[in-house]
């Protein structure tokens, strides 16, 4: 390591900025973020700094730079077009002992200005010691996947509890307990999810119990986490943070390997799955095994195909664990809808062609045929969820109805996945294209003049490998 990492206060301590171009920009807001006085030394600025200095209220000079403007600085920037100016400043602020950062210019840098990620004041900075600034952005760039977004918000709850716990636990090792599982928990789960008056109770909950030395056995909870159609990478940065946490998880057959790869590696395993005609677990007997996990104090990752509120029975679980006052917290995923769209290159909507996207299910409960005389308007794309197994009834009841038989639709098999195929027609041909190409579950199927989009990759084709 060749440079010292360091965080700097700054605050209404005077730095200066010469340049008045869009790298002097970027540095006089950094510093004016940090709540530094800044002065910009420019003859001449851009549209950029001129709106930065009304926006932050910054002190602006033309003169020749000299001395004084130096001396006190605790730290100084050259960031002007002009190099002579920037040595100038540099040699200046050698002279004073002010530490200093010309642009571009390594050599002539006391110190280097990290890729920086802000999360409300929890801040990563990288450096590669000036290297290569494009990898350490690049770096930021995975920290940035990483940290949840709300994390600042968690530091500064943290903050407003500081002193009490610090009086509350006076032992080391226990108040370090306490934190890792206020930041881990319940705790830091209903901070994340903005629902703050309740992370206050939970905190105040726990804080008794460890001053007491009554903590019970930690309390449980359920996730209910949508996983996307099948492509890993349609993750929520979410969905991965409690899949990574989560002691057990059930899942589904809509599960593929690529998702459950990423679950934590000792995590308990429950198949849960369900096929159209042959229901493993029931419904009933899945919400009681989430019930009982939690009151034995597991945090419980229910992962669910697509997203949990469509077509995924998540409301039927989340009922259960309400009515038993179970703590959960519903995490949206990609529906398939969207997935199979994007993947297949149908737009659900469009301006010449559908400003309407409905989702129904080819099965309802007691297996009803949807309402297709609902269903059927002008300018609306249908989605059939689960209508695979009962296309030719499908078909036959949208013609029925009044439907165009010319309507084009299409079948998404395994959306999103590698092995994903497409097969597109109208829906008077489409069973019989269905029965020729045999495709299986998971299918969608999608209705209406959007799938002609297709048509510029080849709308006809009976079969995409
Ligand atoms: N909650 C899920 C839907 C569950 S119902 C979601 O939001 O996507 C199960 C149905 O979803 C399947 O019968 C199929 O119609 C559809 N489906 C789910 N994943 C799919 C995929 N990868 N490709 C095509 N259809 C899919």
């Amino acid at each position: 390591m060749d440079l010292l990492p360091l965080f700097m206060a700054v605050k209404d301590r005077p730095v200066l900025v010469v340049g008045g171009g869009k790298a002097a920009a970027r540095k006089a807001e950094l510093a004016s973020r940090a709540g530094a006085a800044v002065t910009v030394l420019a003859p001449e600025i851009s549209g950029d700094m001129a709106t930065l200095i009304a926006e932050r209220k910054l002190s602006h000079v033309t003169h020749e730079v000299t001395r004084e403007d130096l001396d006190g600085c605790v730290l100084a920037y050259g960031a002007s077009d002009d190099e002579a100016l920037n040595e100038k400043v540099h040699a200046l602020a050698e002279a004073c002992g002010v530490p200093v950062n010309i642009v571009d210019r390594p050599e002539l840098c006391q110190f280097i200005m990290p890729a920086i990620l802000d999360r409300d004041g929890v801040v990563v900075a990288v450096s590669s010691g000036g290297d290569a600034p494009l990898l350490t952005r690049m770096m930021k760039a995975r920290f940035e996947t990483l940290v949840p977004a709300a994390y600042g918000r968690l530091a500064r709850f943290a903050g407003r509890w500081r002193d009490r716990v610090g009086k509350a636990i006076r032992d080391g090792d226990r108040r370090r307990r306490f934190w890792e599982e206020a930041f881990e928990g319940t705790v830091a789960e209903l901070v994340f999810a903005g629902r703050d008056s309740e992370a206050e109770h939970a905190m105040q909950a726990q804080l008794e119990a460890a001053a007491k030395g009554t903590e019970g056995p930690p309390r449980g909870e359920v996730w209910l986490v949508g996983a996307g159609p099948g492509d890993p990478d349609l993750l929520t940065f979410r969905a991965l943070r409690l899949m990574q946490q989560a002691e057990v998880v059930l899942y589904d057959r809509l599960i593929g390997d690529g998702i459950m790869n990423l679950v934590r590696r000792d995590a308990e395993r429950i198949y849960v799955g369900k096929s159209p005609k042959n229901h493993t677990m029931a419904q009933e007997d899945i919400s009681a095994l989430l019930v009982r996990l939690a009151s034995e104090g597991k945090r419980v990752l229910r992962l669910k195909g697509g997203d949990p509120f469509i077509f995924g029975r998540g409301g039927e679980e989340i009922e259960a664990l309400a009515a038993r006052g179970i703590p959960f917290q519903v995490v949206p995923g990609v529906t398939a809808a969207n997935g199979c769209a994007a993947y297949a290159g149908i737009p659900l909507t469009h301006r010449d062609h559908a400003q309407a996207c409905v989702f129904v299910t080819g099965h309802g409960q007691e297996d009803q045929a949807p309402d297709w005389q609902a269903l059927i308007q002008p300018g609306q794309t249908i989605v059939v969820y689960m209508g695979l197994s009962a296309l030719p009834e499908l078909a036959a009841g949208y013609i029925a109805a009044g439907g165009d038989p010319n309507m084009p639709a299409a079948i998404v098999e395994k959306g999103t996945r590698p092995d994903q195929r497409v097969i597109a027609g109208t829906i008077a041909d489409l069973p019989a294209r269905q029965e020729a190409a045999n495709l299986g579950q998971p299918s969608l199927i999608i209705i209406g003049t959007v799938v002609t989009l297709q048509g510029e990759l080849a709308w006809f084709e009976t079969a995409q490998g």
